[in-house]
């Protein structure tokens, strides 16, 4: 008897899976991966299945029959894939599945479907009828004559004749034209095919790092298949991605090109694109679902073999992968923050790992992690040649607040490039206009009714916004306390830097790049597009502006308040600090008229800003790596994080608390417990946070699995929402 084990797309925590159902014969071919839909209780539901077998624990007469296979499913080395995930991330079966379905696929079904086309083909009767034509009427008469070189789609049948599907289906009777479906590939937009660029000749370095790769491919005796590509900003690690992405495809396999969410610009596809073709794919969630789908399709059919995305894209259907690379491998946006909260570097590196692919993980500057891990190729140099500008830092702490947010030196070499018709790139790492508001008089401050967190001033909206829920209010005129109206911004944002240099360096064009003004689709790419077409300007942004471009006429960087990310009480705030320097000091000066890079801070001896400053991630790492080992940070431990919330203050205490005793009760000796600790309120939840600090991995995870699901089944978790993060960022 064959039996499929089907793990249910639900979202119940406390359900434990898969269910047996028996397969009729008249089902057809189902194999792991197939979708079904089966009856569940008195419900139905969709389920993938799992696991084939030949027996049951149940008898036979108990188990029930699914009521249908559905259209697509995931290869079976991603059904493994997913529930590996769903274990290490402590979360459920069914929402790890759902990372490697099909787009679309949910506990309502399949969604989403291929679109087809009438394709109308004309028949050996058709010439005949037409020269005779007496019984055609006008638009019979124009749908014929327009197959006259043989068939075409409907759609293109109708621009150009006004015939419908009537007309079709009346020539079809007389046996004038005969029709069939087609699926139609719904292509994404703004990925046109590139110019075919021919490759450029490798600099010995490339060459090099392009040699080790080749070998890993081949898999020569000795070559380690995890690879850290280290090279400074502009020093052509896409090249390197391409040509092992080339060897790949020779040898008959494919591969996965990740990249951030920022930099899946249209500019970073078309390089991959440009070079490699049709085979390319690209999965991406800001992609329609139909696009998305049928690049999904693609793959799974093997007619691309390359995949190009962001962190989703580790679970694309990519069959024989032979290669796994990680462009910019420090980027924050590889981490998934809702529910598993998976790290796509490691997904690709346990993916890599089970099917012998090689990896390759690029980078400016890298994780502590992967340096520690990771046999190193080095690219020391720009392609061009030209030396990494010098950074100046600036020590913020000797200039009065009054003075301004931008020091006397910044404005000064600002000054020099709008006089000089040059580029700049400014970086404030906090949108609005400012992050304070009080009232002179009376002292009141400004902050959101349902978050303990301050409102930020957005003056182009007009409105007070809470950066972390919906909450906005509009800008008050007076202060509703004391009725006064001298009413104090302080502090600064982009959309203050921005209008201070307008204000300062008109006529220069100043853009300006955050989340508020790249909201819409392609506003993004629009906005560096302008950039990059003027002649001269000024681009202020948060984060944003230090990834995915290359404008080669900018020669000055500036990073305002460069020290902001310290302030996070996180381990990981050095790490992120240095990489958002040394990534911004490497936008500028990659044109012949060199460049200069500005670092504003009031900690100018953090070693992250001392040694980004001086472009030496070694410097950086090595200390970074010393400092975690003496506080049993990763990569010395691993960190696992359950975040507890709710608007009942004592359910929140009881839930954590009880966590808490389960951990410490089940927990292994090398384990560290700390929390739990109270999170400031947002969405008016009250917040809690237990942090669990272990060498021993795997037994942490599935302690913290068995502590939170056992809370569950016991008591429920009324009103309290548990979520789990392993490798918090
Ligand atoms: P990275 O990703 O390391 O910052 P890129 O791959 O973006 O660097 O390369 C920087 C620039 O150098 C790009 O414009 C690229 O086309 C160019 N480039 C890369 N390799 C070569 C080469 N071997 N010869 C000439 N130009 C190159
Ligand atoms: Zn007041
Ligand atoms: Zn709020």
């Amino acid at each position: 008897m064959a039996i499929a084990r089907v793990e249910p797309l639900t979202t119940a925590r406390a359900l434990r899976g898969p269910f047996d159902y028996r397969l009729p014969p008249a089902m057809g071919e189902v194999g792991v991966g197939i979708v079904l839909r089966v009856p569940f209780g008195p419900r139905r539901v969709i389920g993938v299945v799992v696991e084939m077998a030949e027996t049951s624990e149940l008898p036979p007469e108990r188990l029930a029959e699914p009521i249908e296979a559905l259209e697509a499913g995931a290869p079976p080395e991603l059904v493994r894939l997913g529930l590996w995930v769903a274990r290490e991330y402590c979360s459920t079966p069914s929402r790890g599945l759902q990372l490697v379905l099909p787009p679309g696929t949910g506990s309502g079904g399949q969604r989403v479907h291929s679109r087809t086309e009438l394709i109308v083909t004309p028949t050996e009767k058709t010439t005949a009828a037409l020269a005779d034509g007496s019984r055609l009427g006008p638009r019979q008469r124009a749908l014929l004559e327009n197959l006259a070189d043989g068939e075409m789609p409907l759609p293109a049948l109708t621009a150009s004749t006004g015939a419908s599907g009537a007309t079709v289906t009346s020539l079809e009777k007389r046996g004038l034209v005969t029709t069939r479906r087609s699926r139609v590939r719904r292509r994404p937009r703004g990925t046109a095919l590139g110019d075919g660029r021919a490759s450029l000749d490798p600099t010995p370095a490339q060459r090099d790092a392009i040699a080790a790769v080749s070998a890993a491919l081949d898999g020569e005796a000795g070559a380690r298949r995890e690879l850290l590509l280290h090279g400074v900003t502009g020093s052509g690690k896409t090249e390197v991605y391409i040509a092992a992405v080339e060897r790949a495809l020779a040898q008959g396999r494919g591969a996965i090109v990740l990249v951030p969410e920022i930099g899946l610009t249209p500019q970073a596809l078309d390089r991959f694109r440009g070079r490699l073709g049709e085979t390319v794919a690209i999965l991406h969630s800001a992609l329609p679902q139909g696009e998305r789908y049928d690049e999904w399709r693609r793959l799974r059919s093997g007619e691309a073999r390359v995949c190009v995305g962001p962190r989703s894209a580790v679970f694309a259907p990519v069959a024989h992968l032979g290669l796994i690379v990680i462009d910019e491998e420090h980027d924050p946006s590889y981490k998934q923050e809702g529910d598993p909260a998976y790290d796509a570097r490691t997904v690709a590196r346990h993916r890599a790992e089970t099917c012998g692919a090689v990896l390759v993980a690029g980078t400016a500057t890298p994780r502590p992690e992967s340096w520690l891990d990771l046999p190193r190729l080095t690219l020391p140099d720009r392609v061009d040649g030209r030396p990494l500008p010098p950074a100046e830092v600036i020590d913020m702490r000797d200039s009065s607040p009054r003075a301004g947010p931008l020091h006397p030196a910044t404005l000064d070499a600002l000054d020099r490039v709008a006089a000089a018709g040059e580029k700049a790139i400014v970086l404030i790492n906090r949108r609005g206009f400012a992050p304070w508001l009080t009232c002179r008089s009376c002292g009141r401050h400004w902050g959101c009714t349902h978050c303990d967190v301050s409102l930020i001033t957005h003056r182009d909206a007009g409105r007070l916004v809470c950066h972390h829920c919906a909450h906005s209010e509009p800008l008050p005129a007076h202060c509703p306390d004391c009725g006064s109206t001298t009413l104090a911004r302080a502090g600064a944002g982009t959309e203050r830097i921005e209008a201070l240099l307008a204000e300062r360096l008109a006529p220069l064009p100043v853009f300006r790049l955050d989340s508020d003004t790249a909201a819409g689709t392609g506003a993004h790419a629009r906005i560096l597009s302008s950039f990059a077409a003027a002649p001269a300007g000024v681009l202020v942004g948060t984060q944003m502006v230090a990834k995915g471009h290359d404008f080669p006429q900018v020669t000055l960087s500036a990073i305002l308040d460069a020290d902001s990310t310290l302030r996070f009480p996180d381990f990981r705030s050095e790490e992120r600090t240095f990489a958002l320097v040394a990534q911004l000091a490497g936008r500028s000066g990659r044109g012949k008229r060199g460049g200069r890079v500005i670092v504003q801070t009031l900690a100018p001896e953090a070693p992250s800003i001392a040694h980004a400053a001086a472009h030496d991630a070694p410097s950086f790492v090595d200390g970074e790596l010393e400092r975690r080992r003496a506080l049993r940070y990763p990569p010395y431990s691993s960190l696992i994080r359950v975040n507890l919330a709710s608007e009942q203050e004592e359910r929140v205490d009881g839930a954590a608390a009880a966590v808490a005793a389960r951990l410490r009760a089940a927990l292994p000796e090398a384990a560290e417990l700390l929390g739990p600790a109270p999170m400031f309120r947002v969405r008016r939840r009250h917040r809690r946070r237990l942090l669990l600090k272990s060498a021993r991995r795997r037994e942490a995870i599935d302690a913290v699995r068995l502590a939170v699901e056992g809370l569950a089944a016991e008591r429920g978790l009324r009103d309290v929402a548990i979520g789990v993060d392993v490798d918090p960022q």
